[in-house]
């Protein structure tokens, strides 16, 4: 196998997870405590660090890992004749000598020398930047990692993998790093502007705690504890790997996302276009009806259909093989279909094809000479023109579109072998029309319907016949009541308008060109909507790009489009689409879901400081830094994990995306108005009550084991608070009871041990001691225990307000 770009060694992978924003922040925090006479502190602090760098580079290290092999599941076949018989191969599997059959669309997938060219040409940017296709002869090389974009040739393998160019050139650019996502560049982001907040209050905490008469080193802990309260560490790895973990469950499904952000862009997809054949349709196509000018044919004898079917395969590639006693399609299944009824009729296939002018979705037609004689097949509207003659056929062509049925007009005339496409391509004899069946996929009406529940629009964006369009789409429901049919031709020329025109449920637009695609993508965007586009041949990757997210084929379909997509179908089908953005959903829901679970920590963490300064220091602090740092990357991360790994809930798709970012106000108000004060007061309340019930009065120093005794109870408080927390962020509507308690076993056990962790902070003793905090009381583990219910009833009644105000 070729190299797949950049790779660094774990090692490095490591050491940066050690020498980021924040780990340098905290190395100082290290080294500032050693000079502050506190080796202790700098010592925890260097554990957090490593921890935390340890748990990060574990977490991205796995995402790679899921990431790698994603790629290798994309589909890299490869036509070839062996042994003077047609046959795909896995591209890793090519040997020198191979004859392969080029195609546009094709990744060239090893260095080939050209023996046969018909109108090629060959996107080479990929090795020299150039974007301007090159036009190589016959007697020239071509290389791996470049695309065919026209045309079509054979050639013979000259060297693979390693051998190749491309190797080459990978190797020299292994080093370049990739740029970091868009998802990657919010969320740090967010960190930062968490983070200057936390440097700017912990300052000022520490000039507060000087002018109240704190010695230095006191007020720099009490500084440092305030910063390490707010910073986030553990936030970007896990966004990381729930991504990642998304990402696979995904492929599960047969949904591949080529980069981890798609995820999250495809939970926010408010609109779909969606390819008719082999997407809606099970891309299964039979002939089903030939007419020719004398009349319709009877395919019960097919013998009768041998001249027409003879043009339509001479001016096709695709083809039906027999290797180890089994007919086999090779190629384009319509093509496939086509030389099927040609065998059945007995079609002679004796001539030499010389001269091929392949199909293009512009064009669409494909025509080919042989022995002096030009075969063409295609769209009748495209073919029909050409014609000389075409006597009934407009009728004939309704009535098979009418019933759903694809049709292609075949024709032919004499031509000399070095004619050009203009020259040979005119003045036409019609053979007649031939009509596909290619029926919609059984399930396809039920995705549909689901879109429609979740409030995504959808269009059928079609090269086909309206007509052939229109039937299908009224088939499978997509064509709802206030959806219409237009053609590509007769698309408005403003954005404006064709957005107007195509922003409703079930519109169907036929006869398109991949520039029609890219406009409507670009109109769609322009009206806010998040568009995914299907898209399946050479000339689609600009529309893909332009979609937020493009939408290729695995199993049919260029690789072309497959190289531009941010999702490939490995089963082509619809349905996948909406499970795709299902699952996108759901892991959008999760990030918010840990988001909202680890700010409210910060809040419980945050107060004892805050009480403190503005208490004017009467009232001792609840919280040891230390005690901070073991909240944040000790009780809290498992809990954090498991809501990273909530299995998406019945409501997912019921109502339209939520739009905007990560963090809304809804969250903050959640987090800060709801949540995080209900864990707080307890917390709070815990530590006073402790304090109070060992004879402590307002203003007086408690004794230090009084002290230990009630920050272990506040520290119990705050754990509890976070266990309840975490099943109210289970959801963002319902309240703790409606869920099903096995609905994520994840968290149950985050849960258990996260108790486990409590006990052991708070009952080993050389721990407790380093901590700052000792074994509550009775008393203050009955106080601690009533977190539980008091953040569970501010989340419920917080839920019952939101649901009266706001119905669904
Ligand atoms: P679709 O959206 O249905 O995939 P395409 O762009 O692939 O549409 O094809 C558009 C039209 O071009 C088809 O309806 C058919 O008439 C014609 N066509 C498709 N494939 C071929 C081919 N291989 N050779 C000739 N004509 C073709
Ligand atoms: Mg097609």
């Amino acid at each position: 196998m070729l190299p797949t770009g950049r790779r660094v060694s774990a090692a490095m992978l490591l050491l940066r997870e050690m020498v980021h924003f924040f780990a340098l922040m905290l190395w100082v925090a290290a080294g500032l405590a050693v000079l502050a006479g506190m080796p202790q502190l700098a010592l925890a602090i260097v554990v957090v660090v490593v921890l935390n760098g340890a748990f990060a580079f574990v977490q991205e290290y796995r995402a790679d890992k899921a990431g790698q092999r994603l790629r290798e599941l994309i589909p890299a076949e490869v036509r070839v004749v062996r042994d003077g018989r047609r046959m795909m191969v896995h591209a890793a599997d090519l040997v020198v000598g191979d004859i392969v059959l080029l195609e546009a669309g094709d990744r060239i997938s090893a260095d080939l020398g050209l023996v046969e060219v018909h109108a090629l040409a060959v996107n080479e940017s990929m090795l020299t930047g150039e974007s301007v296709p090159t036009r190589p002869h016959e007697g020239t090389a071509v290389f791996a990692g470049t695309f065919v974009v026209e045309g079509e040739a054979v050639a013979v393998v000259a060297a693979t993998g390693p051998r190749t160019r491309l190797a080459g050139v990978a190797a020299l650019t292994r080093s370049a790093t990739r740029p970091p996502s868009p998802l990657a560049r919010q969320l740090g982001r967010v960190v930062k502007v968490v983070a200057v907040i936390a440097v700017g209050v912990g300052a000022m905490f520490f000039t507060l705690a000087l002018m109240l008469g704190m010695a230095p080193s006191a007020g720099f802990l009490f500084a440092l504890g305030v910063t390490v309260a707010l910073v986030p560490e553990g936030l970007l790895p896990t966004v990381t790997l729930s991504l990642a973990r998304a990402a696979q469950r995904m492929a599960a499904r047969k949904a591949l996302v080529r980069r981890l952000e798609a995820v999250e862009t495809l939970g926010s997809t408010t609109f779909i276009c969606a390819d008719k054949t082999g997407t809606l349709t099970r891309n299964e196509m039979t002939v089903v009806q030939v007419w020719t000018p004398a009349g319709v044919l009877d395919l019960a004898r097919p013998v009768s259909a041998a001249e027409i079917m003879r043009s339509a395969v001479l001016s096709s590639t695709g083809r039906l093989v027999y290797t180890n006693g089994r007919w086999k399609p090779v190629g384009d299944p319509m093509e496939v279909a086509l030389h099927a009824l040609a065998l059945r009729a007995g079609s002679s296939e004796d001539a030499a094809v010389t001269r091929r002018f392949p199909f293009d979705s512009a064009r669409r037609r494909a025509s080919a000479i042989a022995d002096g004689v030009l075969h063409v097949k295609g769209a009748p509207d495209s073919v029909l023109p050409l014609c000389t003659a075409t006597g009934e056929a407009e009728q004939a062509l309704e009535d098979m579109s009418r019933h759903g049925l694809r049709v292609l007009a075949v024709a032919r005339r004499t031509a000399p072998a070095g004619a050009t496409m203009a020259e040979a391509e005119r003045d036409l004899t019609l053979l007649g029309l031939v009509g596909l069946e290619d029926p919609p996929r059984e399930d396809v009406a039920e995705a549909i319907e689901r879109c429609r529940l979740a409030g995504i629009k959808l269009a059928m964006i079609t090269g086909d016949h309206p007509g052939t369009a229109r039937a299908i789409a009224e088939k499978v429901g997509l064509l709802g009541p206030e959806g219409t049919v237009v053609i590509g031709a007769e698309l408005p020329g403003t954005d404006d308008a064709l957005g107007a025109l195509v922003d409703r449920d079930g519109v169907v637009i036929a006869r398109v060109t991949p520039e029609d695609k890219l406009r409507i993508a670009r109109a769609l965007r322009g009206r806010g909507h998040v568009v995914a586009m299907t898209g399946d041949g050479v000339n689609d990757g600009p529309a893909l790009r332009e979609a937020d997210i493009g939408v290729a084929m695995g199993a049919s379909g260029t690789d072309v489009a497959r190289e531009a997509a941010d999702l490939v179908l490995l089963d082509d089908h619809f349905g996948t689409i909406v499970t795709a953005v299902e699952l996108g959903r759901a892991t959008y829901a999760n990030i918010r879901r840990f988001l909202t679970y680890h700010l409210t920590d910060n809040v419980a963490e945050l107060t004892p400081f805050a009480v403190w300064a503005l208490s004017g220091g009467t009232i001792p602090l609840a919280l040891t830094v230390l005690q901070v740092l073991a909240l944040d990357i000790g009780t809290d991360l498992l809990p954090a994990l498991a809501l990273g790994a909530e299995p998406p809930n019945p409501q997912t798709m019921h109502g339209p995306a939520r739009a905007g970012s990560l963090v809304d106000r809804r969250l903050v108000h959640r987090v800060f108005g709801i949540l995080g004060p209900a864990e707080a007061v307890m917390e709070m309340a815990g530590f006073g009550a402790v304090l109070a019930l060992g004879g402590w009065v307002f203003g007086a120093e408690p004794s230090p084991e009084l002290l230990a005794a009630a920050s272990g109870t506040a520290f119990a408080a705050v754990v509890l608070g976070q266990l309840a927390n975490a099943f109210a962020c289970r959801s963002e509507t319902s309240w703790v009871g409606r869920l099903r308690w096995a609905g994520n076993p994840l968290l149950l056990w985050a849960v258990a041990i996260e108790i486990v962790i409590l006990l052991v902070f708070l009952g080993i003793p050389p721990l407790t001691g380093l901590l700052g905090g000792s074994f509550p009381p009775p008393a203050g583990w009955a106080l601690a225990a009533l977190a539980v219910p008091a953040v569970v009833a501010a989340d419920t009644l917080h839920k019952a307000i939101q649901a009266r105000s706001s119905p669904r």
